[in-house]
């Protein structure tokens, strides 16, 4: 039996994580689920799972008191309680399916006191990875990618621990707006941007996936996860979603992990490891796809993509900061505020006005985290 705290059990991850304890309750048990705003389904899910504890972080907590006056559950309130509930003695694995920078504490918390993490949460290795993967493995903890190209990686590398990686190739699907020119993409709205081709993902992704940003943020966790250099990862475009990354060795071979777009699947692999577990999610069949394609991805149109691989070609702050700026644009891009080519403008922007540092501590990341917020949130003011 492995015990299990859900960070952000409301959202697309956190769902998909809870079918999968659902489906195999003789494995699994449930310790703490947590939520930002979304009291109501957290409610229902605390109702059917029964977790030790509950926390909200900024949500209407006394309707969750009322609701579960009833059940053996302690009800936590605010930020700070989601390190308690990741470093609970009872916990082995410690889901994190939150969005960006948030992230980060509560994840290095789980690993200070020893917790494996099932990570979701992409934007912590993105802004702190080589301090995030050095504790891990000072810790012997174990960092299982729930990312479906990393979790790709992750199964191509099974049973290869004594083979060097000459390269690995993270695919994308291109998103909605492939193809497009910038002109095209003058005038795109936030509706438009939020209709993804094969993926349905909360709403943050879904904009990061149709600027190609996504798959920056992806390079640089691939890096971290995999002790890689930037020049050994490849973006490819392939549109069907069915290969979900592959790796190249040093004679040449190449391994690729494929299936039918679906996160429940190496959702279920990161708590199964390292065993795998029947279920009957759909099946691929090829005659469905006779066709796999690959096209190279068009940076001149994606710029965000570009400015992501310079990112982790320089290092120290730069991730951090491109992040910090990229999660002001997408909320200022969701709530119209900007236009969608806008959100590489204030990326780079950004990251021209920062003072660059090489090996920041974590105190260091937090506040060039928030410098760059602040930043971000003055050439928006500037722009509209
Ligand atoms: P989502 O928006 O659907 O859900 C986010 C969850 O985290 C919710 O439960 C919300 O209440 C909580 N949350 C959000 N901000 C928070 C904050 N500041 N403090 C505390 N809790 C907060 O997001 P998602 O699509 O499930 O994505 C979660 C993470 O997983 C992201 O980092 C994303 O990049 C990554 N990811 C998602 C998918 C996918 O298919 N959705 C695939 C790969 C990776
Ligand atoms: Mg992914």
């Amino acid at each position: 039996m492995k015990n299990i705290v859900i960070l952000g059990s409301t959202g697309s991850i956190g769902r998909q994580t809870l079918e999968v304890i659902d489906l195999h309750r003789d494995k699994f048990k449930l310790i703490a689920l947590s939520a930002r705003s979304n009291v109501d389904l957290l409610i229902e899910q605390a109702k059917k799972f029964r977790p030790q504890y509950v926390v909200i972080t900024n949500g209407n907590t006394d309707k969750v008191r009322k609701e579960l006056a009833g059940e053996k559950i302690e009800i936590l309130e605010g930020y700070d309680h989601l390190s308690t509930i990741a470093s609970l003695p009872q916990v082995d694995i410690v889901v994190t399916a939150l969005v960006g920078f948030a992230g980060l504490i509560p994840t290095l918390t789980a690993i200070e006191h020893g917790k494996d993490i099932a990570l979701a949460n992409k934007e912590t290795l993105v802004v702190a990875g080589e301090i995030v993967t050095r504790k891990a493995a000072e810790n012997n903890v174990k960092i299982l990618p729930v990312d479906s190209e990393h979790s790709a990686i992750f199964q191509c590398l099974m049973g290869e621990e004594n083979s060097a990686v000459e390269k690995i190739y993270l695919t994308a699907s291109g998103g909605p707006f492939r193809g497009m020119s910038r002109n095209d993409l003058q005038h795109i709205t936030k509706e438009q941007a939020l209709k993804h081709p094969n993926w349905s993902m909360g709403n943050k992704i879904t904009i990061d996936s149709a600027t190609l940003m996504n798959k920056g943020l992806e390079a640089i966790e691939a890096r971290w996860l995999f002790g890689l250099r930037p020049e050994q990862i490849d973006i490819i475009i392939h549109p069907q979603s069915i290969i979900h990354s592959l790796v190249q060795f040093v004679d040449g071979s190449i391994k690729a992990q494929m299936g039918l777009p679906d996160m429940r699947l190496p959702i279920q692999l990161a708590l199964s490891y390292p065993e795998r577990l029947p279920n009957d999610f759909p099946r691929f069949n090829f005659m469905d796809y006779p066709q796999l394609t690959f096209e190279k991805p068009d940076t001149q149109v994606f710029r965000c993509l570009a400015i992501a691989l310079e990112a982790m070609r320089k290092g120290g702050n730069y991730p951090c900061v491109m992040n910090a700026a990229n999660e002001i644009a997408v909320y200022a891009f969701l709530s119209d505020q900007i236009g969608f080519l806008d959100i590489a403008d204030i990326v780079e922007e950004t990251l021209n006005k920062a003072e660059y540092i090489q090996s920041p501590d974590i105190d260091t990341y937090l506040e060039c985290d928030r410098k760059a917020r602040e930043t971000a949130e003055q050439i928006i003011l500037k722009k509209s």
